[in-house]
């Protein structure tokens, strides 16, 4: 189709029908360049296909095409809110009552009731000044840190950060330092180093999503405090959840007082809709109001949106019954499957990567396992290191103990049949 508009153009030869060609020409190259590149990506063996669902978010899936009960381990719904009847009833009341979207960034005439409401719910979970909203998490660390820091400054990131805060610190202009993963000696060697500069901010995922492992806050809080550092943690994989209220890795390893800066998500266990917050300082929030480009140039989040995490906050303020219950599916998973002879790598976390190191093996386990009626997904190189494959199982506080012992039974056939347990 697109091909054959360019040689009718080109045909047609009028002066503005030759520029019109010279176009089409790059277009063509363009195209070949693409699909050279594509296949360069099929034949790394790295291509990411998506499988379509055709029910609701939640424990039990059907697939399009048929595959129905369907029990996935492979979504961020920790808390199993995305589906949860009064969360979807708070999105329909503020669609009706606030309609469909805002048609306009916050500070033109895109704020309603709704997102300051939110962003207070919001500093209020975490016991923080204030918070300002996103449109995701991904844009909350694009947005921060060149609003924050100049290059009088540093930041001093995880080497295994999140893509997003890695583009984030990317966008600002600080001195960088990378230090090895959770790696204590390395971080205060890049402190000493940093020592120079105006301002060291700490970047750190609170919990890393492929190993479900957590980060040492409490020895990254004093390196901080001792190298007269600040600290930020992305929260995406610890809200809702992590510390005896959900409140997150802070609250867990007892260092809220001491980690000034959060980014999260209102897109994985507050009611996995979308959006993204930092919460903090006032005058932080003040100033990402004003600098943050992610922010200042697109649209405010949907009152849908906001409705749902609304609702999700409000439930976990009532109550951590729903943290405490996934806590004890997750521990329940990880004891069986540890028992059955598999390595679970991580703590505690609803992240469970079954550790297999060959990339071939973990993608067949994984179809097979899919074939068994359990969804969950194979990692390999460059998503992970090499020789380190894995299938990532991710824990809901609404599997059922049945759905738990369902996963573990198959992994074990599945595991036996391709020579993963003896
Ligand atoms: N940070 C981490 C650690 C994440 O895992 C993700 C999402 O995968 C993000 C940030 C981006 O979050 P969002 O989906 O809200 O853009």
């Amino acid at each position: 189709m697109w091909r054959a508009a360019v040689a009718v153009r080109t045909l047609r030869g009028s002066g503005a029908g030759a520029s019109r060609a010279a176009s089409g020409a790059a277009a063509a190259q363009l195209r070949r360049r693409l699909e050279s590149e594509l296949e360069d990506i099929r034949g790394a063996g790295t291509w990411k296909s998506e499988r379509v669902i055709a029910s609701r978010q939640g424990p039990h899936l059907r697939l399009a095409g048929g595959g129905a009960g369907i029990i996935n381990f492979c979504a961020n719904n920790y808390l199993g809110l995305s589906s949860h009847p009064e969360v979807i009833r708070a999105a329909v009341e503020a669609l009706e009552k606030f309609g469909a979207g805002l048609s306009s960034v916050r500070f033109i005439c895109g704020t309603q009731s709704i997102h300051k409401d939110l962003e207070e719910k919001i500093a209020h979970f975490h016991q923080r000044e204030d918070a300002i909203l996103y449109a995701s998490c991904f844009d909350a660390n694009a947005g921060i840190f060149e609003a924050l820091l100049t290059p009088e400054d540093a930041v001093l990131s995880d080497e295994l950060n999140h893509a997003s805060i890695i583009d984030g610190i990317r966008l600002c202009k600080a001195n960088k330092y990378r230090y090895k993963h959770m790696d204590m000696q390395d971080l205060e060697a890049k402190l000493k180093e940093a020592q120079k500069h105006r301002l060291r901010l700490v970047a750190t995922d609170g919990a890393f999503s492929m190993d479900g492992d957590i980060a040492p806050l409490r020895e990254i809080c004093q390196l901080a405090q001792k190298y007269d550092a600040l600290v930020f943690i992305d929260e995406c994989h610890a809200t809702g959840f992590l510390g005896p209220n959900g409140r997150g890795t802070d609250e867990l390893l007892g260092v809220m007082d001491k980690v000034t800066i959060i980014n999260s998500t209102l897109g994985k266990a507050l009611g996995g809709a979308a959006g993204g917050y930092t919460t903090g300082p006032k005058p932080l929030i003040d100033l990402l109001r004003q600098r943050s480009r992610p922010y200042l140039f697109s649209n405010s989040l949907p009152p849908a949106v906001v409705g749902c995490a609304s609702k999700a906050l409000d439930l976990l303020m009532e109550s951590n019954a729903i943290a405490q219950s996934m806590a004890a599916k997750t521990q329940r998973f990880r004891s069986k499957m540890t028992a059955a002879g598999f390595t679970i790598s991580g703590k505690d976390h609803p992240i469970c990567p079954v550790m297999l190191g060959d990339a071939q093996l973990a993608s067949v386990m994984a179809e097979d396992m899919l074939n068994r009626g359990i969804y969950v997904i194979g990692f390999s190189y460059p998503v992970v290191p090499k020789g380190k494959a894995r299938i990532r199982v991710q824990i809901s506080a609404v599997h059922s103990d049945e759905d738990i012992d369902r996963c573990v039974e198959a992994f074990t056939e599945v595991g036996r049949k391709h020579g993963a347990l003896p």
